[in-house]
């Protein structure tokens, strides 16, 4: 289990090793161990001067930190050991560790990007939790979660509308969206469900969230039926979009994807009601 853990205090004293390390050695790749039967976070007995420690792991502290501070430096990869981007890492890593380097590049890029105050433009520190504050105007803010749902839409028939972006080769997915703000996330399924496919959903009902650090997202899911309208994409966000039945779907997201889970989950409602209409 992963149990966060808080700047709170100067100076700061790091627990005493071993440790699990999160080395990012250029923005949002991580040096992890690396061979055929996938990837693991590295293990070590000495902490950086520059690492921050953001929890531990089954007991483990956790260290984030800069390998190098030139972020563009190539040559580092050692014997055994692979850079590797987030994408690449997700299915890769063992679910809670990937979840950890997920946070971990969240607080690396916080403490890159938080250095001076949005406001006023004055240099800021830290002084409860993971904040940083302007000391010449007081403006204080927080690493950010940006929220944003999946829009899974049936019509109570065992069909599902998937849409295609550009670039998405043979995949499909279900829609997606930012939060405005001022918006109930159920307000925001209805308002991109009209603007990108122009049909109109009833209830939605949630159905999980997931962190998704690209940058730094927080998916959030609902399962939202059908009420009227005709699909038509919005050419600037999806080039197709259709209605497809349960039982003959095109190419889906990876497994490790919340929009995948979640017509997984549906698939497995609509053979349930399928069984139970045999009986
Ligand atoms: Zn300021």
């Amino acid at each position: 289990m992963f149990v966060r853990a808080y700047p709170a205090g100067k100076p700061l004293v790091l627990p005493t090793g071993p440790y699990l390390l999160l080395p990012f050695v250029a923005d949002g790749e991580l040096l992890v161990h690396h061979n055929r039967h996938g990837a693991s976070l590295l293990r070590g007995d000495s902490a950086p001067d520059n690492a921050l420690f953001i929890g531990t792991l089954d007991g483990l502290p956790c260290l984030a930190y800069f390998q190098v501070p030139a972020a563009d430096d190539d040559a580092v990869e050692p014997e055994g050991l692979r850079r590797l981007g987030l994408r690449a890492l997700f299915g890769h890593l063992a679910d809670e560790e990937t979840t950890v380097a997920g946070y971990a590049s969240q607080l690396i890029r916080w403490q890159k990007n938080a250095r001076f105050c949005p406001s006023c433009g004055g240099p800021t520190h830290n002084d409860d939790g993971w904040n940083q504050k302007c000391a010449a105007c007081g403006f204080n803010h927080y690493p950010p979660a940006t929220p944003a749902v999946l829009i899974l839409v049936h019509d109570g028939a065992g069909n599902i509308l998937l849409g295609q972006k550009e670039g998405w080769g043979k995949r499909y997915s279900i829609l997606a969206g930012f939060v405005e703000p001022g918006e109930s996330l159920e307000d925001c399924c209805r308002r991109e469900t009209i603007e990108e496919v122009q049909i109109t959903i009833g209830e939605c009902v949630y159905d999980g969230s997931q962190p998704w650090p690209f940058p730094h997202q927080l998916m959030v899911g609902f399962i939202c039926r059908y009420e009227s309208g005709q699909i038509v994409p919005d050419p600037t966000e999806l080039s197709h979009a259709a209605w497809f039945h349960h039982t003959s779907l095109p190419e889906l997201p990876p497994s490790y994807a919340l929009s995948r889970q979640l017509i997984d989950r549906w698939i497995a409602k609509q053979a349930e009601r399928r069984n139970a209409t045999l009986l």
